[in-house]
This record gives C-alpha cells, sequence and structure tokens, in this order.
C-alpha cells in the first residue's frame, strides 16, 4: 500500500469561485458537453471559465473518447489497444452545445488513437469546422497527439480553421523514454509542430518540471521549440496522479517558474509564456492568446 507524498504548500488547490463561474456551470448542467476541466477537477476552472474583465473564458472539451492507446508514466487516463471507434455525432454535437454555452475560447483535446488511421485528425478537424460554422467568433484550439509523426494529418488538422495548433513536448530529450509512451519522441513532436507552423498557424507547446531535468536541458527545449518556430510555450509542475505513476523528482518553487517565464519571453523569444506551479497547456489559453496577439 502506497500513498501520495506530501505536496509543496504552494500546490494547495483553491475551490472555484466567482459569478461567471457559477453562470457557466449552471448552464453545463443542461448541455450534453463533458469538459476536461470538471472531470479532472482542475484547479484552475475559476480561473479559466471566468477569465478576467472584458477577457475570453477557456474550457477544455475531450473528443475521441476516454480511452488512449498509449499508455505515458505520467498519466492515468485509461488506456486499451482498441478503444471504441469514435462517435460519428461527436463533432456536430459538441458544435452545437459548444456555439450555445458562453465560453470564448474552446481548447479541443483527444488521447490518443493509434488504432485510427488518420490518429482522429480528420475526426478534430470536422469538430473545429462545425464549431466555426455555427460560431465563427469562438475561437479554437486543437491540443493533439503526434498523429505518430503523420505530417499529413498535421497538414490536414492545421487547415481546418482552428486558431492555435497545440502539441506537448512534455519533457527535456533526455527523459522522454522514462516519462512518454515509447511510440512518442522528442524530435517527432519538434516535427509535428513545425509542420503546423508551416501551415500559418500559431503553435503551442508545454514542459512539465520537476521530473529531474536540468535547467540546461529545459534552456534547450525552449530553443529548440523556438527554432521549430512555437509562439506560445507554458511551463508547469509535475503532479503524480497516482502512486503507480512516476515519482516528482522536485517541487519547483514559484520564483523558479518566474525566472522560467521571463527568459522563455526575453531570451529564447517566445511570444508569450505561461509559467507557474499550477499552469497546465490549457490554462487560462483564451486571456493569453489574446495577450500574445497583441504583443
Ligand atoms: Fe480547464 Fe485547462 Fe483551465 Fe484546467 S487549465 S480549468 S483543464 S482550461
Ligand atoms: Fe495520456 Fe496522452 Fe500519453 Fe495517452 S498519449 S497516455 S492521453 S499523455
Amino acid at each position: 500500500f502506497r500513498t501520495l507524498p506530501p505536496k509543496a504548500p504552494w500546490l494547495r488547490q483553491k475551490a472555484p469561485q466567482g459569478e461567471r463561474y457559477e453562470y457557466l456551470a449552471e448552464q453545463l448542467s443542461g448541455l450534453k458537453l463533458a469538459t476536461v476541466c470538471q472531470e479532472a477537477q482542475c484547479p484552475n476552472i475559476g480561473e479559466c471559465w471566468g477569465g478576467g474583465e472584458g477577457e475570453l473564458g477557456t474550457a477544455t472539451i475531450m473528443v475521441l473518447g476516454d480511452t488512449c492507446t498509449r499508455g505515458c508514466r505520467f498519466c492515468a487516463v485509461a488506456t486499451s489497444r482498441a478503444p471504441p471507434p469514435p462517435n460519428p455525432r461527436e463533432p456536430e454535437d459538441t458544435a452545437r452545445a459548444v456555439a450555445s454555452w458562453g465560453v470564448g475560447y474552446i481548447v479541443l483535446t483527444s488521447v490518443d488513437r493509434d488504432d485510427l488511421p488518420d490518429g482522429g485528425a480528420d475526426h478534430f478537424a470536422q469538430t473545429v469546422r462545425s464549431i466555426k460554422a455555427l460560431r465563427p467568433d469562438i475561437l479554437v484550439e486543437c491540443l493533439t497527439p503526434d498523429f505518430r509523426g503523420d505530417l499529413g494529418a498535421v497538414r490536414h488538422l492545421a487547415r481546418s480553421g482552428l486558431d492555435v495548433f497545440a502539441h506537448n513536448i512534455e519533457t527535456v530529450a533526455s527523459l522522454q523514454r522514462r516519462v512518454r509512451d515509447p511510440r512518442a519522441g522528442y524530435f517527432q513532436s519538434l516535427d509535428v509542430l513545425r509542420a503546423a507552423r508551416r501551415e500559418g498557424v500559431h503553435t503551442k507547446s508545454s514542459i512539465m518540471l520537476g521530473l529531474g531535468e536540468a535547467d540546461e536541458e529545459v534552456v534547450d527545449t525552449m530553443l529548440d521549440l523556438r527554432d521549430a518556430g512555437v509562439d506560445i510555450l507554458t511551463l508547469g509542475q509535475y503532479l503524480q496522479p497516482t502512486p503507480q505513476h512516476l515519482a516528482v523528482r522536485e517541487f519547483v518553487t514559484p520564483e523558479k517558474f518566474e525566472y522560467w517565464r521571463k527568459f522563455g519571453k526575453e531570451e529564447v523569444g517566445f511570444r508569450y509564456v505561461a509559467s507557474g506551479p499550477l499552469v497546465r497547456s490549457s490554462y487560462r489559453a483564451g486571456e493569453f492568446y489574446v495577450a500574445a496577439m497583441l504583443r
């Protein structure tokens, strides 16, 4: 019987609050829309959904089911070699629900679907097109798998009308094999991001800290991402989801996260860097997108 070690004090979670959060949560209960924010009990939900004064609220929706064909050692998602086939009505149903809700920036994400010929790229693309057909004003970010490095699938999705193409490199080069499923890889992820950027869309990636990476490796990863054309970077603390998953090697302090934020912005040249212990790839993505584009 193993239990998780205690977290650093700055990782204590806040209860979601705010009038806008309450309003959106109430509206959502009448819609058939499962958000990652609620299902993962994400600590950022109040900040993300609410947005700031006059800012875009952000929510994350999972498409293509809840069962992944891969098994990364940091992730608690259920896995199977043959998950159920995608629901062909999902793109339309998701679009209708999103269009009648009140969030202005939607992150669509999925598990890896190595069982599908295109890895699910067309299903993502259909969902983007359906949302944009109903509500062209809603901004859509797709946080995607690597499609096994199939750059045709990447280009197909990048041309769907999405606003931001996000794909997470997750960790530094030397830790890829320990952290991610062996089918994923550092250079494959860079190729995916580069291919999407060549289609003229904004790109975004994310690094988890606290897995044992050295500072120089974080710098190298930032430089490689920027070289691949990545515009927006997020950095957050890795948290061990269960005792069976990879242990946290270090709780990186808020001051160090702030150091990385400045470094990424001022020394590496990303358009926007969000960096903090509780920052996740989609954290306040709408606000940050607007800030990055106004730069
Ligand atoms: Fe939702 Fe992502 Fe924000 Fe968490 S960080 S509340 S999952 S949008
Ligand atoms: Fe989790 Fe993504 Fe890895 Fe699947 S590919 S196990 S969803 S991190």
